[in-house]
């Protein structure tokens, strides 16, 4: 078969439909595009809102975690905290003679055959030997490569006018949440646990954005960060979820070679030891259900484990959801990691800001305590007006982090102050506790919207008679309803655009539309996905009943028009099926 006769695949479909009827596009088109860029239109938007909705339904709603909307650029210091400065990049290689820049593990996958994995172990000097061993030369232009380099996958700009004000683009919306961790701390009355979401855009500059919806360089991100207290790991929502399946790819079998999908209860998967945090394993249970909520069956997704050298710098564990598209096979949506008090504590360290809570014992307790007691004779003249703080400071710092850093680097630094050993004495003493300071742990779900809107296309998109259907789910839809005159005469118009209207004042996403024949306005509604389509015919004028016709069966119905808003919110919010709306009907 030549490349022109083979069918296309259902990401060739879907991009094709998601341009012609306007869900999205490649931005900047009268210039010529620019890669990782993606412009949604109405449909494409709607459709990205609906399903951030049900994010927030089940997350800010159902399980009251916090929202907040922070800014997208950052002061240089919060990324350094963060430590994406240091490891957020990717190794990357140019090519000598066109300057086209590629990743490196993209082009040792596809020419070496080396797993993404391995190649993410490589050092610069591994890279570079590979690279001369299987004679990779640059895909574009068949030239030579140089010497490959990392690459920093950040924004870089200046915040005003002023050089040295460094800043960058959030690759991600969780230190927004990191950064302002006391002001929520209060909002949520001072009690562990408790969960922060942000969704809004983030910034990566990709090197090789060539994918489509897969890896864009301006994106949307859903991140959550649920702090507890680590001493009680509990989740409160464990006896709903322990008999939830996991479908899992763990670490252990991948080292072995293996990519074997081990399925496990949430409770077997954490008494086995295979997800170290039960709040992470409840939240992979409601990713799971929220994809299936998208119309991804349980059998199409699972959670891959990250090796060590996979992992984000700040995870101790990390999972990514994967969801199995034609394709690329299995594509990741989200990723859930196990941070611990990693970002907290750098936070803490970069800000001199305290960010530990306080937890009251039901009694004081008295212990024996190596203790840093600050010496306020030498702290006082060195420190001035910040001496009393700085001294509150040390004295609750942990003694042995204070012993280390002086014993490797003659000092210890809390914020922007530099301790030096005489200015500190460390000593054994009995302390009457009332209780105790500690940073929370974090365990976060980071979905990628504009992935989920992908999968969703592509699970919705099915062929009937020939003709194409978006089935989304029905609370989804970018249009729930299509109000349609049989006829455009005799009064039908005028009739339908009432209903159109009492429609939309009752809160419905509605669209009138008497175009062409009844026929061919179905099927351009089932090819964006309306739900229902509401037909007024003459009989509507004698006896105000309509049709209401089903996308997915084209099965119709007859209802009654001062009925209807009643009918469509229980159905569009499933409390109600299609043979609920009316008595049956043969058009
Ligand atoms: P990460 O922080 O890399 O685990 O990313 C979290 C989620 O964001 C991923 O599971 C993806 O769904 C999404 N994501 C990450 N990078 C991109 C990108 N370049 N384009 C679109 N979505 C992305």
């Amino acid at each position: 078969m030549t490349d022109e006769t083979k069918t296309p695949d259902k990401f060739t479909i879907i991009n094709e439909l998601a341009r012609r009827r306007g869900f999205f596009w490649q931005s900047y088109e009268i210039y010529g595009g620019a890669s990782g860029f993606v412009t949604y239109g109405s449909l494409g938007a709607r459709l990205k809102q609906n399903i951030e909705k049900k994010l927030r339904e089940l997350f800010v709603n159902k399980l009251g975690i916090l929202e907040i909307d922070s800014p997208i650029i950052a002061p240089s210091k919060v990324f350094e905290a963060s430590g994406h400065v240091d490891h957020f990049k990717e190794l990357m290689v140019e090519c000598l003679k066109c300057k086209r820049q590629f990743r490196a593990d993209n082009l040792l996958r596809e020419f070496a055959k080396i797993g993404e994995s391995e190649a993410e172990k490589l050092s610069l000097k591994e890279v570079k030997e590979a690279i001369e061993k299987h004679e990779i030369r640059c895909p574009e232009c068949g030239g030579t490569f140089g010497e490959p380099k990392y690459f920093l996958i950040m924004f870089k700009t200046t915040i005003g006018p002023y050089s040295d004000a460094v800043g960058y683009g959030r690759p991600e919306a969780a230190q927004g949440i990191f950064v302002e961790f006391r002001h929520l701390y209060e909002m949520a009355r001072e009690k562990l646990p408790f969960g922060v979401i942000q969704i809004g855009h983030a910034l990566r500059n990709e090197i090789s954005p060539r994918q489509g919806l897969i890896r864009w360089r301006e994106f949307t991100i859903a991140d959550l960060e649920f702090f507890f207290d680590p001493e009680e790991p509990n989740c409160y929502l464990l006896k709903d979820f322990e008999n939830e399946t996991l479908p899992l790819v763990l670490a252990e079998n991948k080292l072995r070679g293996s990519e074997e999908i081990v399925k496990v209860t949430v409770k077997e998967a954490l008494t086995k030891g295979y997800i170290k945090a039960e709040w992470q394993a409840v939240f992979m249970a409601l990713a799971k259900k929220l994809l299936v909520d998208f119309g991804v069956p349980a059998e199409k997704q699972r959670f891959i484990e990250k090796l060590p050298w996979e992992k984000a710098h700040y995870a101790v564990q990390s999972f990514d959801q994967e969801i199995c598209v034609e394709r690329w096979g299995w594509f990741e949506v989200s990723g859930h990691a196990y941070r611990t008090d990693y970002d907290l504590k750098r936070h803490m360290q970069f800000s001199g800001v305290d960010m530990r809570v306080f937890k009251e014992y039901e009694k004081p307790v008295e212990r024996k305590r190596t203790v840093v007691k600050p010496l306020m004779a030498k702290l006082g003249p060195v420190f001035k007006e910040d001496a009393a703080n700085v001294a509150e400071m040390l004295s609750e710092a942990d003694p042995e982090e204070v012993e280390a850093s002086i014993k490797k680097n003659g000092y210890y630094m809390l914020g922007k102050c530099k301790v030096l050993p005489e200015y500190i004495e460390i000593a054994c003493q009995k302390v009457k506790e009332r209780g105790r300071k500690f940073v929370p742990h974090v365990v976060e779900p980071s979905f990628g919207s504009d992935r989920l809107v992908y999968v969703t296309l592509e699970y919705a998109y099915r062929v009937k008679d020939g003709r194409a259907i978006l089935s989304f789910p029905r609370d989804v839809a970018p249009i729930q309803v299509g109000v349609y005159p049989l006829v455009s005469k005799n009064g039908l118009p005028e009739r339908t655009l009432q209903i159109h209207k009492t429609l939309l004042d009752e809160g419905f996403m509605a669209e009138y539309d008497e175009a062409g024949s009844i026929g061919r306005r179905y099927a351009r509604a089932d090819e964006i996905g309306v739900p229902l389509g509401i037909t007024v015919d003459y009989d509507t004028l004698k006896d105000n009943t309509v049709t209401v016709r089903d996308r997915d069966s084209w099965k119709q119905v007859r209802s009654r028009v001062e009925e209807l808003p009643q009918l469509l919110r229980k159905y569009f919010r499933w409390k109600a099926d299609f043979e609920d709306l009316g008595k049956p009907f043969k058009g």
